[in-house]
């Protein structure tokens, strides 16, 4: 009966098919969650093959849920990898994966702009364990060759990257990291697998925040680690079980009811983000507007070549600095003032005064954060109306 999981279904089928077959007991269309800690054997026999590995059986959901399951087949399916791991967060995917492959001596290589956090557990925590680090700004394939050490394990990008919506080129990055002895990781949470697809890129490991576009509604914490191959789930499988940042199967349901609408929501929201960074471009009190759709974006022709579309982030830089831009977040009324990203609901947020405020000046203007700098998740409203809500706030400012 397995019809519904084929691999050669379009992306829009996958998310709502990929990994859920109806319920074998009831026959239920919508996927049962299997609220369970624990899981019976059959007999001691069946238990020590399941511990073994030889039998498929579930054991306790530490180690795997059927529920959870289904979620991690469908992203392994949309992201065209072998299997995937869910993990509680998105911070538990990028800790598990770096508990995993990481030993005493090896050194990492990582976009600067990482997700603060993904950058900020290495600095502070794996340097501890003895483990070095290099962070570059990875849109200049220059500067990754140069940072990669004979000892170099792993090389860690976002594209884009927060909040300057800088691209790193994949297939560049692979073949640096694959020449070098290193896997390549991509923190794919930006685009989700409806617009990039790293592995077609030649990456080895996928991590995504679920919390942003695949669950997409702005209620729930996820995250999830998906494979190319078979031995780099294998290795990496045991820390992921050992650490704990295992999925809960009532969060893992919810997040495929997320899915199932994932390309109807990018689709939707992607074409509202190309109307406004349009209408930012020509506004008279916006200095700079960041967002790939537009021609002006320096790597407009690389995110040609790997993505499926511009996405739903747009960075513009208000001619008025950091008051501007208090002022113009003070002034929306239809977006919304918080941080997080990828949902239906527009989110605004000023980097220079809220994510990145704690970074010193000098190097926050350094990394291309300026003070006037404003981030906009655009969700799946009407154009019209978060148009008409960003013109009066521009008024304002
Ligand atoms: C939010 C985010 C994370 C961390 O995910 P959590 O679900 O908050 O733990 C990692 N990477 C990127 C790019 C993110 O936006």
């Amino acid at each position: 009966m397995s019809t519904k999981t084929g691999t050669d279904y379009g992306i829009y089928t996958k998310a709502i098919h990929a990994g859920q077959e109806p319920d074998p007991l009831t026959l239920a269309v919508s996927p049962p969650i299997y609220q369970t800690s624990t899981f019976a054997f059959n007999n001691t026999r069946h238990g020590a093959d399941c511990f073994r590995g030889e039998s498929d059986g579930y054991i306790y959901t530490r180690l795997g849920n059927p529920t959870t399951r289904m979620l991690e087949d469908n992203v392994a399916a949309l992201e065209k990898g072998v299997g995937g791991l869910a993990t509680a967060t998105g911070m538990a995917a990028t800790c598990s994966v770096y508990f995993a492959l990481f030993k005493a001596g090896d050194h990492v290589v990582g976009t600067d702009a990482l997700y603060g956090p993904s950058r900020m557990v290495v600095e502070r925590d794996w340097s501890r364990f003895g483990i070095g680090f290099s962070f570059v700004d990875t849109s200049d394939l220059d500067n990754v060759r140069k940072a990669m050490r004979p000892e170099t394990r792993m090389l860690y990008i976002e594209s884009p990257a927060n909040p300057t919506i800088k691209l790193t080129d994949l297939a560049g990055c692979a073949a640096i990291a694959h020449e070098n002895g290193a896997i390549l990781v991509v923190d794919n949470t930006f685009m989700s697998p409806h617009l990039q697809n790293p592995f077609d890129f030649g990456a080895d490991i996928i991590i995504h925040s679920m919390t942003k576009f695949l669950n997409g509604h702005g209620d729930v914490v996820a995250g999830m680690i998906v494979f190319r191959d078979k031995e780099l789930l294998a290795e990496v499988r045991p820390a992921f079980e050992f650490l704990g940042g295992t999925m809960d199967p009532h969060q893992a349901w919810l997040v495929l009811r997320g899915i199932k609408t994932l390309g109807l929501r990018i689709d939707r929201a992607q074409e509202n983000a190309v109307n406004i960074a349009g209408m930012l471009e020509a506004h008279p009190k916006v200095e700079r507007v960041y967002y790939p759709g537009l021609r002006s974006h320096p790597q407009y022709e690389l995110a040609r070549k790997q993505q499926r579309g511009p996405g739903c982030l747009i960075s513009f830089e208000l001619k008025g600095g950091l008051e501007a831009g208090s002022r113009f977040l003070d002034s929306v009324r239809l977006c919304t003032l918080a941080v997080s990203l990828g949902g239906v609901e527009t989110l605004i947020q000023l980097p220079a005064g809220m994510t990145h405020a704690t970074i010193p000046r000098e190097k926050r203007l350094a990394a291309g954060i300026a003070d006037g700098l404003v981030r906009v998740s655009v969700g799946c409203e009407d154009v019209e109306d978060l148009m008409a809500d960003l013109e009066q706030a521009l008024e304002q400012c």
